[in-house]
């Protein structure tokens, strides 16, 4: 306390050098005045008189510090206002009076009375400061705190030396030492209750002071935590992060710092905390403290952690997804000696794009669901699993015995499909091909692209090879497999450029064997690989909006084609897939090119397998029906080979079945052949379907189905599929007699084949 007084009191010092040179001015001017030699004076002194005292009052009034000044003989010479005012005394009284008749009361700081002599330290010769309480009327409390200093001047006068006491009411000091010491109780008290965790930490960077949320957030106490190293809570790994930043700041670099670190809690817990901390200097400037405050940021890290890990994994089964799984493997492949030691498994469902026909997508959505967990089982932390597209996965392993692992992962993946899951009421059973490649000096000079298009050789190999199986690379498959990436990339382009066209195969009416209608079959005019037949390019469209497109194409060039053929009378069949309907684009397409062309619909007639009939969804059922209503004729293609119950034929909007050709080619050697194609014939015929028998290569053929009640056909017999040019330059006169039908009914093929089906 008295030394906040020393410090505040300081400028008091200068102060009374001032007065000194203009007190002694002053006090010559007032011996002068008493003097009877002053009556001498001359009009030079009293002007120079008039300017000091002047300047004398100036300075009195400007100051805070009052002024008395005593003679030896006790008398009051001067008494400055600020003085008279500090003290409580009238000013004028006082002025020429004896000290001890100015009937002020001092008190020392246990206040008890003092002599005025003694408080103004007027007859010691050092110069003396003390502070002495002035009281009031109001009681005990009422003490104004006065510092006074006294110097005892010789002024070289007649009446000896004088004292002179400066007069400061340290009042406003004492509030201002009262006022800090207040402000740092509340700042400890703000601290204590601060929301965010704070710290006094001294320079060694020890805990000093630490608040409530500081030990809360470490999972400790506030005692506990007192006097304990910072860095001993830091956690191991970000230990010193804050050490050159502390050097900064105590060298003055800077004032303060912030830093994201990891602390642990005393429960063993990791915490994120973003740390701000600012150095507390001494007046001088020396380094004190620090004052640090520490906000928890663990849930903000949680966030963004998780948008990162959002980023590479897939949402759906929360396994790693393509960009993650890259990375893992080109990071396995580029430590050391990779090979034999790295390996991938690529693994794709087999017929998954029919459950998710046949049960919708929220039940495939489940099936993937399932798998990845039979997935991670079948890794068992032994390689990374990813999902990379719809049904696609991808399992990178590292293992000292890394084909073993493989065989193992990949045994355990087809054990684990086998049991089949639970769909609605149904047990489906899933399955899976799985290639293998492992990391050899071929395969390691591509990096991780070059393996996983390994794998996925190896992959499409198990599917062709009969599919729930696995096959292991060999550079044998490349070849085949980097054709047909070729050639997929080039699809898209393809379909755009109209490089795939259409071919019409003639229909004829067996018994008068005039031309009735066309199978329309794509082919691709592929520049430099001439004309690839569907088989070599249709499987590599594993796109949807690709095989739509290709829809959207084949459907103008059929219209065009009726528009333009060679007959007014003959229908166009087009194939159609399962994943080219559902969206009603493909129904809106043909009904819209018939209304363009002015088609009667009967003359678009759409030709469907029997497998993508088995179940149909509701929305491909309503695109068929949605055709059906309209007048376009369906026709279950390759009939006889799907497994569909025949209640299926009854009940979907079907016009017609065409044979498929494997009964045809045994007629008439192989007994069963012929037996079934009877069958079916009757069968059909019994429905009221159009029955139309394709792959027709020899006459004994054409006839033994037309005798089975096979009204129309198909096949090289009659021709091949030609482009519609070809056809549209054959002769007017030879078309005609083979495409008028039933001339002597007077009744037109497309007539007849829906009143075959009536
Ligand atoms: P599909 O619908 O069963 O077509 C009949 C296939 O048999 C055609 O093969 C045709 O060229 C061939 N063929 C015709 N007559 C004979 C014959 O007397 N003997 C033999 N052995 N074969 C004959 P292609 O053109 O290679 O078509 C194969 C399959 O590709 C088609 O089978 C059809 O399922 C599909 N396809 C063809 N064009 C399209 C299309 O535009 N869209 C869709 N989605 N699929 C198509
Ligand atoms: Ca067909
Ligand atoms: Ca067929």
């Amino acid at each position: 306390m008295g030394g906040v007084v020393d410090v505040l009191t300081e400028p008091a010092v200068a102060w009374t050098g001032t007065f000194a040179v203009l007190i002694l001015a002053c006090l010559a001017l007032y011996f002068f005045g008493r003097s009877r030699r002053a009556r001498l004076a001359q009009e030079q002194i009293s002007a120079r008189e008039r300017r000091l005292r002047r300047q004398f009052e100036a300075v009195m009034s400007s100051t805070r510090d009052g002024v008395l000044i005593v003679t030896r003989t006790d008398e009051i010479a001067l008494l400055s206002d600020v003085a008279a005012n500090v003290l409580g005394v009238d000013r004028a009284a006082a002025v020429g009076k004896p000290l001890s008749r100015l009937g002020l009361r001092v008190v020392d700081d246990r206040l008890r009375p003092i002599l005025l002599r003694e408080a103004f330290g007027i007859d010691t010769d050092d110069v003396k400061s003390r502070i002495v309480g002035v009281p009031g009327r109001r009681g005990a409390d009422d003490v104004r705190w006065v510092q006074v200093r006294a110097r005892v001047v010789q002024d070289g006068l007649d009446d000896g030396p004088v004292t002179i006491v400066t007069i400061m009411d340290t009042s406003g000091l004492r509030e201002a030492a009262e006022a800090i010491s207040r402000s740092d109780a509340q700042f400890r008290k703000a601290m204590e209750n601060a929301p965010i965790g704070m710290a006094l930490v001294d320079l060694e960077w020890r805990l000093m002071e630490v608040n409530r949320s500081f030990a809360e957030m470490m999972g400790s106490t506030v005692a506990a935590l007192r006097g304990v190293p910072f860095s001993s809570l830091s956690h191991p790994q970000d230990l010193h992060a804050e050490r050159d930043q502390l050097t900064r700041l105590y060298e003055g670099l800077q004032n303060r710092f912030n830093l994201e670190k990891r602390y642990v809690r005393a429960d063993g817990n990791v915490v994120w905390a973003k740390l701000d901390v600012g150095l507390v200097r001494h007046a001088g400037g020396a380094p004190d403290h620090y004052v640090v405050q520490v906000r928890d940021s663990t849930d903000d890290r949680m966030h963004s952690e998780i948008l990162a890990h959002r980023a590479m994994h897939d949402p759906l089964t929360g396994l790693a997804n393509r960009t993650l799984m890259q990375e893992v493997l080109q990071e396995l492949l580029d430590q050391p000696d990779p090979e034999s030691r790295v390996g991938v498994l690529a693994i794709d469902l087999d017929g998954f794009k029919g459950l998710n026909d046949r049960f919708g997508h929220a039940t495939g959505d489940n099936a993937l669901v399932h798998v990845a967990g039979i997935l991670r089982a079948a890794a068992a932390g032994r390689g990374t699993v990813s999902r990379i597209g719809g049904d696609e996965f991808v399992i990178v392993v590292q293992d000292h015995d890394c084909s073993k692992a493989m065989y193992d992962i990949a045994g355990a993946i087809h054990d684990g499909l086998r049991r089949p899951i639970q769909i609605k009421r149904h047990q489906v059973a899933l399955h899976a091909s799985v290639g293998i490649a492992i990391a050899d000096a071929e395969t390691m000079d591509g990096g991780a692209p070059s393996l996983l298009s390994a794998a996925d050789s190896a992959m499409y190999r198990a599917k062709s090879m009969g599919k729930a199986r696995t096959e292991v690379f060999e550079p044998s498959m490349r070849t085949a497999s980097e054709r047909n990436t070729g050639l997929a990339a080039e699809l898209a382009e393809a379909i755009e450029r109209g490089d795939l066209v259409l071919h019409y195969q003639p229909i004829l009416e067996l018994r008068t064997r005039t031309v009735v209608g066309y199978e329309a079959l794509v082919r691709w005019q592929h520049p430099t690989r001439g004309l690839l037949l569907p088989g070599s390019f249709l499987p590599l469209i594993d796109d949807r909006n690709l095989s739509v497109a290709l829809g959207m194409s084949l459907v103008d060039q059929a219209a065009t084609f009726l528009a333009t053929g060679p007959s007014q009378s003959t229908w166009v069949s087009l194939n159609v897939s399962a994943d080219q309907l559902g969206d009603s684009e493909f129904a809106d397409k043909v009904l819209s090119a018939i209304g363009h062309y002015r088609l009667s619909p009967q003359r678009l007639v759409v030709e469907l397998t029997e497998a993508s009939l088995v179940a149909p969804n509701t929305r491909i059922r309503h695109e068929l029906t949605e055709l059906r209503n309209a007048g376009v004729p369906i026709l279950l293609d390759d009939f006889g080979t799907g497994v569909s119950p025949l209640s299926y034929l009854r009940d979907l909007p079907v016009s017609g079945v065409k044979l498929d050709m494997s009964f045809v080619a045994g007629i008439p050697e192989d007994p069963a052949g012929a037996r079934v194609s009877r069958a079916l014939g009757a069968l059909a015929r019994e429905l009221g379907l159009a029955t139309i028998a394709e792959g027709i290569e020899t006459e004994d053929q054409a006839e033994f189905l037309a005798d089975c009640g096979w009204r129309y056909g198909q096949g090289w017999l009659f021709g091949v599929a030609q482009p519609a040019q070809a056809l549209r330059e054959q002769r007017p006169e030879f078309m005609s007699s083979l495409i008028d039908p039933r001339p002597t009914e007077g009744e037109t093929a497309v007539e007849a084949m829906r009143l075959d089906r009536d």
